[in-house]
């Protein structure tokens, strides 16, 4: 069995690895790397019978319709996950004919796609070739998966992993099966976390004390939004919430597919008292009246949050709080290091308070470790973090575990 890694290799982006076995050759993920500039995964060189998508997230599913210009494999990945990247990846059309007057594919691939989609559920063995797979629930984001396949080896490839249970997403504990080979994900390969608990009263007292004011929390759409949400009304928050950009759409699907996730009732509940937000005049009755804000984009590289805080930058009583990944070189990362926010049109000081927290939906440090130990497979391979190599070296060291972190173009025979 040969592993072609085809992108998201010593960076968190573009995912995309090549499985072959004998005549059978599978596509696990086929991602685009956004942050700061677009980046692309390599293209296949053979005809691929399976393409496997973990979870929507783009730098999973990103380019995907392109495959579908030149090839027609079938699509794994269980139904959220092929309505969430349907409303991301048209999106993703809609922001590159915006920004850059182009998109690498167009609305008949994503049909195309559409078409090759075959539904999985999860702990469900099939095959492709002579090949068997399996997904597992990774508990990332609702939908999302960890693909095992087996043929002449055996690979588990953790996609985007959590270890812990969240408001959105129960955490189970999974028997993994007996594997040659672990493809891991290593986003948090050098953090920890901080406690979870502790986090959220920091960021519910944060928002208390703007009990008059505007408080923003620019989100991911998918993920993110809902566990705000669920947060925000967990914890007795009885403020006017607004939900804008995109998060209402990927909410309305995320309730649609209850079977997922851990709150279905209360999300409901939750989805029904929030006010959804479209217009500008909505958008500047809040910014008068005050509010909490859950909006688009997560690392502020778009959506109404750029409208938002262009407006309220110098208004006291406001404040901008944080909550996901900001990957290098964002308008997110910017404005936490400098207190400037910087796009492609504008450039301002932010004259509001800015705080940041971690709801992470990935495995820290130690439950990375855990995870490989437990799992105990013969190799690891680190993929999907800023230091795929230290990690590598690390679980070698500590674990006894043969780990490598290939370079993009690599090929490792397993
Ligand atoms: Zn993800």
């Amino acid at each position: 069995m040969i592993i072609e890694f085809l992108g998201g290799c010593e960076e968190i982006g573009r995912e995309a690895f090549l499985v072959k076995d004998g005549n059978t050759n599978v596509l696990l993920e086929y991602g685009v790397e956004l942050q700061p500039n677009i980046k692309l995964p390599l293209l296949p060189a053979v005809k691929i019978d399976g393409l496997f998508v973990s979870h929507a997230h783009l730098d999973h599913s990103g380019m995907v319709p392109l495959i579908y210009k030149f090839q027609n494999p079938t699509l794994y990945a269980t139904p959220a996950t092929l309505d969430l990247m349907n409303l991301l990846l048209e999106d993703y059309i809609k922001v590159a004919g915006l920004t850059r007057g182009f998109s690498e594919y167009q609305k008949y691939d994503i049909a195309k796609m559409n078409k090759h989609f075959k539904s999985c559920s999860y702990n469900q063995k099939f095959k492709i070739g002579k090949l068997t797979a399996k997904l597992f629930d990774a508990s990332h984001i609702p939908g999302s998966a960890s693909i095992y396949i087996s043929g002449s080896k055996s690979i588990l490839y953790t996609g985007d992993i959590n270890a812990i249970s969240t408001y959105l997403l129960d955490y189970k504990e999974i028997n993994y099966p007996k594997i040659d080979c672990l493809i891991t994900e290593s986003t948090y390969s050098e953090r920890e976390h901080p406690n979870r608990k502790t986090e959220e009263k920091r960021f519910i007292d944060k928002i208390t004390e703007y009990e008059n004011g505007l408080v923003l929390l620019p989100t991911f759409a998918v993920g993110r939004a809902q566990e705000l949400l669920l947060m925000l009304y967990s914890n007795g928050i009885k403020r006017e919430i607004y939900l804008d950009g995109m998060a209402q759409k990927a909410s309305d699907i995320i309730l649609y597919y209850k079977k997922y996730i851990k709150n279905s009732d209360i999300l409901k509940k939750v989805l029904k008292k929030v006010n959804f937000i479209r217009t500008k005049k909505q958008r500047d009755k809040i910014i008068k009246n005050g509010g909490i804000v859950v909006t688009t984009s997560g690392m502020l590289n778009g959506g109404p949050i750029v409208y938002y805080l262009k407006k309220v930058r110098n208004v006291k009583n406001t404040c901008l709080l944080i909550t996901g990944y900001q990957a290098p070189g964002t308008p997110g990362e910017k404005i936490l290091k400098t207190r400037y926010f910087e796009n492609e049109e504008n450039k301002f000081k932010v004259n509001i308070e800015v705080q940041k927290f971690d709801f992470s939906g990935h495995a820290g440090r130690k439950e990375l470790f855990n995870l490989i130990k437990k799992i105990s497979p013969k190799k690891v391979i680190c993929v999907h973090g800023d230091n795929t190599k230290k990690f590598a070296m690390e679980i070698t060291k500590k674990l006894k575990i043969e780990a490598s972190a290939p370079k993009i173009g690599e090929s490792i025979e397993i």
